[in-house]
Formats: C-alpha cells, structure tokens, sequence
C-alpha cells in the first residue's frame, strides 16, 4: 500500500490523501471526486499541514522535472515546476551562476519555493524567491492556461508568489539567477553572549555581508538569554578559485529509524549546545554545507521520534516591542521543559515582495523545533503564536501547525483580496484550518 504523504514535520498526521502525479505541463487538471479538492505538492519540505489536503488529491510534481532552457549569457533560466533546487545548483554553479535566493534545503522544487516564497540568509540584499521570478503558467481546475509576470496577469503572479499552492497548479517557471565567480563561500563564525550581542552584530555586518544567520543557544537563560554563534558570509570572490577546498563528498548518511521519543531531552540538548557554542571558524567552505548543512544526513527529522516535531517560525518587527517579544518566546522556550533541538535567529530587510501573501518582512526572525510532546507542545506553540501577535509579528506558513484564524487574520491583511483568487477546486489542510472550516 502506498505511503501516505507527510510533511516534514511529521505533524499533524492526516489520512485520506490520494497522490495524483502529474506528468506532463499540458495534462488538465483532474476532476476532484465530489466534496474533494486538489493541491499540488512538491518535495512535503514543509512542516505543518500548507502541503497537506487530509480527504483530498495531491497533485505530485516529481515528474515535472525538465529544464526547458538556459541562457548562460543572461543566467536566465526556465524549468518545469518539480525540478529541484538542488538540480538547479548541479546544472548552473560551474556555468558562474548561482541562485538569488535560496532556503536552507535545496531539497525543494520550484513550484514550492514561489508557493512559500521562501527566502534565504540574505533576505536584507535580494528580498525572496518570488523577487527574482520572470514568469510562470498557472493552470486552474476550468482548463484555463495563464502566464503570469509582472507584466502579464500581474495579479495572478502577486496571487500566487506565496499563495500556499491555492490559486492553481504552476507548471514552469522561468527565473532570473545571480552571477558568482566559483562555487565557495568566505564565511566567519563569531560567539555572542546575549540577544543584544547578536543586534549589534546584525547592525555591524549587513553592510559587508551578503548573507547572515544566526544558531541560538535555546537553554541559555538569565544575563545569556539569546546567547549564540553568528555566521556570516559572502560568496568567494575569483582570485579564491586556485585553492579550492574539496566539494563535499555525499556522506550518504540517514537516519534509519524513529529514534526513541526521549532521546532530545533536557540533558542531551544542553551537551549538543555546549559543544556547538565551542563552535569558531572562519575560512572558504564549499557552498553546500554552507547553505544546506541539514541536507548531508538523509532523513534527519526522524530523530524527533514517531510522533514528529512541530517548527514554529516567527518574524517580529525591528523595534522594542519586536525585541521584547524575541526574549519572552526565548524564554518561555527555556523554561518550558522541551528544549528546541535547533534554533535560529535571522534578519529580514524591506525589500519587498511581489506577493500578497509572503511571510517576510523587515524584522527579527526566530525558528524553534519541538519535539511533539502532545498538548505540553501546543500550549507552548499557542503561547507563542499570541505573542508574535501582541508584538505586531507573522507565523510563517510553511512551518505552521498551530497559529489560530485570529492569528492568521492579523498576520495576513490581504487574506481577502487572496481569497478570491483561490481556484475552487483547491484546498489544503492548513487553509481550512486558518478559515475556521475545520
Ligand atoms: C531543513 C529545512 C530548511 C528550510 N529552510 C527554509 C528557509 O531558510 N527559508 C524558507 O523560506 N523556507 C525554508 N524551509 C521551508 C521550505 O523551503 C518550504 O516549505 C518549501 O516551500 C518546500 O518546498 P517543497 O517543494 O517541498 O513543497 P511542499 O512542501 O510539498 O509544498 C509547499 C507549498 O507549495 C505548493 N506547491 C508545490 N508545488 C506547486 C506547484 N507546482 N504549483 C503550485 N503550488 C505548488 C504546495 O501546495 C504547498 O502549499 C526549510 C525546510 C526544511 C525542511
């Protein structure tokens, strides 16, 4: 029998989904059964339930994977919708050419990035994916064909830059990618004893660093609230290319199994931090466990156990109502008795996005994971999910299992305008969970 999909996050579990793979841009959509829906799904990357349609089809794009054309002269780039970041890199970082923005998996496709519209460690330069689109087909359940740019149907592009996979299937896209002499990266890696530590570096290095990121410390409490390394770094520049480190060999290695539930607790978290705060180093890294140092071990959410984690991501503006969130939602975690195995701090600029619906804004963003305790966790990520409220922030969909449709109304003010682009025939678990329809 085959798998049920899953995301990420192996939480919520949902049943009743069918996979329909599509295998070629000019298909028509399927005719969902009655009282059913579609969503296209991509690589399940996601955390929560965006990429999830429990009773419904998913329209899988793992066939979808052509390139259509590359113009090495221009670093324009057109594809299907299932081909993967990753194949992108493969194909284009020894032509000199590298993506604009990229999250911290290139185990995504295409179609998922501009329904996320994720964004990377250099979101103050480049903004998100969706910035760097040309165009791309949108095909709705009535067999019409769009293509959308900011010239073309620029509503339906707006709509659909971080439309959640609602507004309709896309098939290729066509991206405009950034120049880099060599696939390296020059990065530094510096220890700071407190949030105000990692403030003062974000404002001392965004002028000199095209990407910057931050690993929290999520047991640190007290004057070391925030405590952390900060990672900052620029793509190599040519004269680099003679003393190349080696590419990283595929480690091949995965998780085989569930580990048992307890293994993140309290004492092995504490160990894993005092031994990553350690952590210094400066020099030229490839560029794959610079961006994607998750990617090397196959499977690694499995570690959480079978019941899953939950992410909870939140951005909160960059002003003291912002900052003192930041430190309530660290300290709240810090007490809480369950500990969050991997967090991460990071800077988000005004650059803006063409889509409606993008998380993004000028702020503080802060990634937790929680093993799934059962309603323990709940309550924390509730907690939290108020708190990014109250401080004028937004839950980043795409990790989201919990945030409430009061939350969601506040987070996203064009959810109306949105909703009228939605096809009818879609839906996802996570939107009629933010709509209050169960
Ligand atoms: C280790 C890790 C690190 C991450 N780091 C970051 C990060 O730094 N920044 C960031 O922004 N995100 C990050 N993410 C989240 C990830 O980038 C997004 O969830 C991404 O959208 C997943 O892409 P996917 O192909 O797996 O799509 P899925 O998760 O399968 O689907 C995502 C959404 O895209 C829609 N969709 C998929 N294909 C299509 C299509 N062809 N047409 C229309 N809609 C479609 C789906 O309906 C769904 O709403 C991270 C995830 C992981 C696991």
């Amino acid at each position: 029998m085959a798998m049920e999909p899953k995301s990420w996050g192996r939480y919520p579990r949902v049943s009743g989904q069918k996979a329909h793979p599509v295998t070629w841009t000019s298909e028509p959509l399927p005719v969902p059964p009655e009282g059913g829906s579609l969503l296209p799904h991509g690589l399940g990357r996601s955390y929560g339930d965006s990429c999830l349609n429990a009773g419904g089809s998913l329209l899988t794009t793992e066939r979808l994977d052509h390139f259509l054309g590359f113009d090495p002269a221009t670093g324009v780039l057109r594809c299907e919708s299932g081909v993967t970041l990753d194949g992108i890199l493969r194909l284009v970082t020894n032509q000199g050419w590298f993506l604009p923005a990229t999250p911290g998996t290139k185990f995504v496709t295409v179609g998922g990035a501009i329904a996320n519209d994720v964004h990377g460690k250099n979101h103050v330069r480049v903004g998100t994916f969706g910035r760097h689109l040309r165009r791309f087909e949108l095909v709705r359940s009535d067999g019409s064909r769009r293509v959308c740019s900011p010239e073309e149907n620029r509503d339906w592009f707006e709509a659909t830059i971080g439309g959640l996979g609602l507004t309709g299937l896309i098939t290729w896209a066509e991206l405009q990618l950034r120049r880099v002499s060599n696939p390296y990266m020059h990065q530094e890696t510096i220890a700071f004893s407190n949030l105000e530590g990692f403030l003062k570096l974000t404002r001392e290095s965004t002028r000199d660093f095209e990407y910057t990121v931050a690993w929290v410390d999520s047991l640190a409490r007290g004057r070391h609230l925030g405590r952390g390394l900060f990672h900052r770094a620029n793509h190599a520049p040519p004269q680099f290319t003679a003393r190349q480190p080696s590419p990283p060999r595929l480690s091949g290695l995965a998780v085989p199994f569930d580990f048992p539930g307890l293994a993140l607790n309290r004492v092995s978290v504490t160990a894993f931090n005092a031994l990553h705060y350690r952590m210094r180093n400066q020099g030229l890294m490839h560029y794959e466990p610079y961006f994607f140092p998750l990617d090397s071990v196959h499977h690694w959410n499995r570690i959480y156990g079978s019941q899953g984690f939950v992410q909870f991501q939140c951005v909160v503006p960059p002003n003291d109502a912002g900052v003192a969130a930041l430190k309530e939602i660290l300290d709240r975690s810090a007490h809480s008795g369950m500990p969050s195995f991997l967090t991460v701090l990071k800077t988000y600029g005004d650059v803006p996005s063409p889509g409606w619906m993008s998380f993004p804004k000028a702020g503080y963003s802060l990634a937790l994971d929680f093993a799934n305790r059962g309603e323990r966790t709940y309550q924390l990520v509730d907690e939290l999910d108020r708190l990014t409220r109250e401080a004028g922030g937004r839950v980043y969909p795409a990790k989201d299992s919990r945030m409430s449709p009061e939350s969601f109304a506040a987070y996203y003010p064009e959810r109306e305008r949105f909703a009228q682009y939605v096809d009818p025939a879609f839906s996802s678990s996570f939107w009629r969970r933010v709509r209050g329809a169960g």
